[in-house]
Order: C-alpha cells, then structure tokens, then sequence
C-alpha cells in the first residue's frame, strides 16, 4: 500500500502515521523528520534546511524532492510506505509522480486530515516530542505519564523550535497558499479520503484504517 498523509501542520499526520505503519508493516517517511535530523547533525543539507525550517517557509522543492527520490529507491519501500508531509507543493506533486513511474508504482490513497485553524494553534504550541524516538505527544491532549518523560522509551521530551506561536502564523500561511491547492489535485485523480482530525486520536485512527481498507 503507497499511502499520503496529507493536512495542515499540527492535524496529526505524525501521530496517525506512527500507528499506520505499524498496522500495516510499511516504513513511515517524513520529510519533516529528514529535516530535522539532518539540522541536528550538521550536514549540509541540514544547514541549507536550516534557513528554511526556522523561518516556518518550505524547504525548496529541488532539495525536498531528492530526498524522497533516494529514500523511495530503497528496498524497503517496496513492500509499500506512508509519506508523511510531502508533498507539500504542486511541483513536489509532479515530480513524485515521475518518481513513482519511474519505480513502476503509483499512489493507492492520499488521507487528508482536516481540522480547523483555530485549534491547530493549541495543538503545535502544547506538542512534545520524544529525543530519543520521536514520539509525540501533546501536554493536554496526549500527556504522557509522567511530565517530559516519554511513555515508550523514558526518553526525554522536548519542545520543536518551530512550534511557537509567531512561527506556527507562517507555517499555516504556507499551507494555505501553496499544500491546499493539491488536495484538488488528488481528489480530481479520485484517491482523496477526508478524514475529521479533530475526533479522539483512536478515532481517527480507525476512520483512516477504514478508509485505506475500503473502497473510495
Ligand atoms: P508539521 O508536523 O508541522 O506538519 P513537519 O515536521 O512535517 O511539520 O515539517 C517541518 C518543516 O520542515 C516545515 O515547516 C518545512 O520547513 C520543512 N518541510 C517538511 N516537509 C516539507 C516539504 N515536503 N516541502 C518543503 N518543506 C518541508
Ligand atoms: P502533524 O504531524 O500533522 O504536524 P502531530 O501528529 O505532530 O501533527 O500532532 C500535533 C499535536 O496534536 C501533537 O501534540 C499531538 O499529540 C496532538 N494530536 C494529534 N492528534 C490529535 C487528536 N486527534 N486530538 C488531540 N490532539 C491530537
Ligand atoms: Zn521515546
């Protein structure tokens, strides 16, 4: 199954994916993720990402793109993956698809999560994140046990630089002018599948599993 996860930031495309891929065996690619862990070590490709992540604006399609080229070739992709944040613009669209032919494959299901607005501020601002598995939670909607600690693994939590209110404002203006627009892209193929991200997190869960397992 070649799965997209598509929504605003802070829908809950990272918390539905970690479950997804276990569910159905397939590897979870996140280009945020990519990002991030290339900052972290200092690559160049993280200092270039740098610029971009930190100001809330998209990473460049030419830089995105390779990424995922090179992450797709692999062979654990062949049994399926969820790409989790990308594409994130109409050219990031084309050029997978391109990618995707060129592997012999194409795109089975794109899960939108829809969630207004106003709430997406409340859930980025309280997102916590687990150093070492990168498990997230949130401090009111998904606390863990024990206060930074994280549940899985009690490694420690900690807060992304990105995630404050003045940066959140410009993520979402990106999202809006330039991800939006191929949610028509997708349903004009018929692979679109709107799933209410603003249910409980099982919830959610179950609706995408339905969704990917059912007909259209
Ligand atoms: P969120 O979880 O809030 O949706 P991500 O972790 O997916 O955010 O992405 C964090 C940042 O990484 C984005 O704000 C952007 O700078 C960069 N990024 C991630 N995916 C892409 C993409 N497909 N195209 C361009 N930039 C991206
Ligand atoms: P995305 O990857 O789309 O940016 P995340 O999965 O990181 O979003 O979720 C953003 C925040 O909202 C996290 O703190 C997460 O714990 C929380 N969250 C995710 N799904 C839900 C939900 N259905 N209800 C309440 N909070 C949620
Ligand atoms: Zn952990």
């Amino acid at each position: 199954m070649n799965i997209l996860f598509m929504g605003p930031p802070g829908a809950g495309k990272g918390t539905q994916a970690e479950r997804i891929v276990e569910e159905f065996g397939i590897p979870h690619i996140s280009t945020g993720d990519a990002f991030r862990l290339a900052m972290k070590q200092e690559t160049p490709l993280g200092l270039k990402a740098k610029e971009y992540v930190d100001q809330g604006l998209l990473v460049p399609d030419e830089i995105t793109n390779g990424i995922v080229k090179e992450r797709l070739a692999l062979d654990d992709c062949n049994k399926g993956f969820l790409l989790d944040g990308f594409p994130r613009t109409l050219q990031q669209a084309e050029a997978l698809d391109v990618m995707l032919s060129e592997l012999n494959r194409g795109i089975d299901r794109v899960v939108n999560l829809k969630v207004d607005r106003g709430l997406l501020l409340a859930r980025l601002t309280g997102r916590r994140i687990c150093k070492a598995c990168g498990s997230t939670y949130h401090v009111m909607f998904n606390a863990p046990k024990q206060e930074g600690v994280c549940d899985k693994c009690g490694g420690e939590l900690y807060q992304r630089s990105d995630d404050t209110e003045e940066k959140v404002g410009t993520r979402l203006d990106e999202y809006i002018s330039k991800t939006a627009p191929l949610l028509d892209y997708y349903s004009g193929k018929g692979l679109l599948c709107e799933v209410d991200g603003e249910k409980e997190i099982d919830t959610v869960t179950s609706e995408i599993v339905s969704c990917l397992k059912g007909s259209l």
